[in-house]
C-alpha cells in the first residue's frame, strides 16, 4: 500500500460547473484552465470539457503547447501572450490565440510576423491597474493592430480587480470605461472572469472567461450559486494516540490539550499542499463527520482531534476539503482564497473520475 494522500477530481462536477458558467453568461465560455487548471490537472482537465467547451485559456505558451502535444483541439487563448519571438512563432506553429497587453508585444508582431495570422485579444487598463493599455491608447494599438498583416481577428478584452464585491462600484466603473473607450472599435468583447459572470450581468457580453467557478470554489460563498466542488483532497488516519490534559501536541507546542484527548495523525501536510497557517481549530472531515485540526501542520503530517469520534481509528478516511469542508472556509480559516491553496496541491496521487469520491 502507498501513502494514502490524495486528490480526487470530479469531471462531473467540472462539466456542470463549465455548463452553469456559459449559461449565465450567454455567448461563449473560455475555460481557464492555467497553472495546471488551477492545481486540478489541466490536461485531464481539458480533455473532460473538449467536447462542450469553446475554447481555453492558460496563462503561458508553454501550458498551451502541453495542451496540444495531448492533442487538445479548438482555440486556447493565452492570456500573458508572447514573451519573445520564439513565442509568436510557437503561437503560429501550434494556432494558438494571443493575449497583447503591452507595446512591446505590439512591436514583437511588427518585427516577426507570423505568416499565418494569428488572432488577438488587446487587452485594455480599465482600472485594475496590472496588464494592459491604458483608454487613451486603446484605439490607437487596435489601429497598428488592425494594420499587420501578421495579425488575425481582434478581440476586445479588460479584467476586473474587485469583480467578486458585488456592491463594489469600481467594477461599473471599469465597465463605462471599458465601453466608452471600445465604443468606435468592431471586434467581439470579453470582460468576465468569474466574479463578473456571477455578479454583474451588465458586464456580460461575447465571451467569458470563468477560472475558479470551474473548479466550485464560489467566489461569493454567501449567494448559493449551485457550484459543484471539484477537488476532494483526502488521507487517512495514519496514527492514533491517547493524551491527558496539559499536553502540548506537535512543533511550537501551539496546541495544547484542554482535556483527556484522543489524536489522530493524518498523513497531509503543507508539502502536500495543505495550508501550514491553518489554525487550531479549522474543519476537517473524518469518515464523514466534522471535527478540528490540532497543533501545527507539519510538512507530511497533521494531527486532528477524534476524541469525539470514538469509532475512527486507523485508516479512517480524511477529508482536509472537498463536498464536506468547502475549500473556501479552510481557505478563510488560513488567511488566503481558494485559489491559492489549489493551486498549491502537489505530491499527493491524483485520481480524475467521473463522479465524487466513492
Ligand atoms: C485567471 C484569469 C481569469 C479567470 O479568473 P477567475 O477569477 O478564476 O474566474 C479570467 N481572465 C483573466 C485575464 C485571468 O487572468
Amino acid at each position: 500500500m502507498s501513502r494514502p494522500a490524495f486528490a480526487h477530481v470530479d469531471l462531473n462536477a467540472l462539466r456542470h460547473n463549465y455548463q452553469l458558467a456559459r449559461s449565465r453568461h450567454g455567448g461563449r465560455a473560455l475555460a481557464v484552465i492555467k497553472a495546471n487548471a488551477y492545481g486540478h490537472g489541466a490536461v485531464p482537465c481539458a480533455r473532460a470539457l473538449a467536447p462542450e467547451a469553446d475554447g481555453f485559456a492558460v496563462a503561458v505558451v508553454e501550458e498551451a503547447v502541453a495542451l496540444r502535444e495531448a492533442g487538445i483541439g479548438g482555440p486556447i487563448l493565452v492570456l500573458e501572450g508572447a514573451f519573445g519571438a520564439d513565442d509568436l512563432a510557437r503561437a503560429e506553429a501550434f494556432d494558438l490565440w494571443l493575449v497583447v497587453h503591452h507595446r512591446d508585444q505590439v512591436f514583437l508582431f511588427e518585427q516577426h510576423p507570423p505568416t499565418r495570422p494569428v488572432p488577438v485579444w488587446l487587452k485594455m487598463d480599465s482600472g485594475m491597474h496590472r496588464a494592459g493599455f491604458a483608454p487613451g491608447h486603446f484605439a490607437a494599438a487596435h489601429e497598428k493592430l488592425a494594420s499587420l498583416p501578421g495579425v488575425g481577428e481582434i478581440t476586445l478584452m479588460t479584467h476586473f480587480a474587485r469583480a467578486d464585491e458585488p456592491d463594489e462600484l469600481a467594477t461599473a466603473r471599469q465597465v463605462r470605461t471599458f465601453d466608452d473607450a471600445t465604443a468606435q472599435l468592431p471586434g467581439a468583447r470579453s470582460l468576465c472572469n468569474s466574479g463578473g459572470i456571477l455578479g454583474w450581468p451588465r458586464a456580460h457580453r461575447d465571451w467569458s472567461r470563468p477560472g475558479i467557478m470551474l473548479y466550485g470554489a464560489d467566489p461569493m460563498p454567501a449567494e448559493g450559486h449551485g457550484l459543484e466542488p471539484v477537488m476532494t483532497l483526502g488521507s487517512a488516519i495514519i496514527g492514533v494516540r491517547e493524551l491527558p490534559a496539559g499536553e502540548a501536541i506537535g512543533y511550537g507546542g501551539r496546541f495544547v490539550t484542554e482535556r483527556p484527548t484522543r489524536i489522530g495523525l493524518v498523513a497531509m501536510g503543507y508539502a502536500d499542499g495543505y495550508p501550514r497557517t491553518a489554525p487550531d481549530g479549522t474543519p476537517v472531515a473524518v469518515d464523514g463527520a466534522l471535527t478540528r485540526l490540532i497543533g501545527r501542520v507539519s510538512m507530511d503530517m497533521l494531527m486532528v482531534d477524534l476524541t469525539e469520534l470514538p469509532a475512527a481509528g486507523m485508516g479512517a478516511p480524511v477529508e482536509l476539503w472537498g463536498r464536506t469542508v468547502p475549500v473556501n472556509t479552510v481557505a478563510r480559516a488560513a488567511g488566503t482564497i481558494a485559489y491559492e491553496l489549489l493551486c498549491n496541491v502537489k505530491r499527493v496521487g491524483f485520481r480524475h473520475a467521473d463522479g465524487p469520491p466513492a
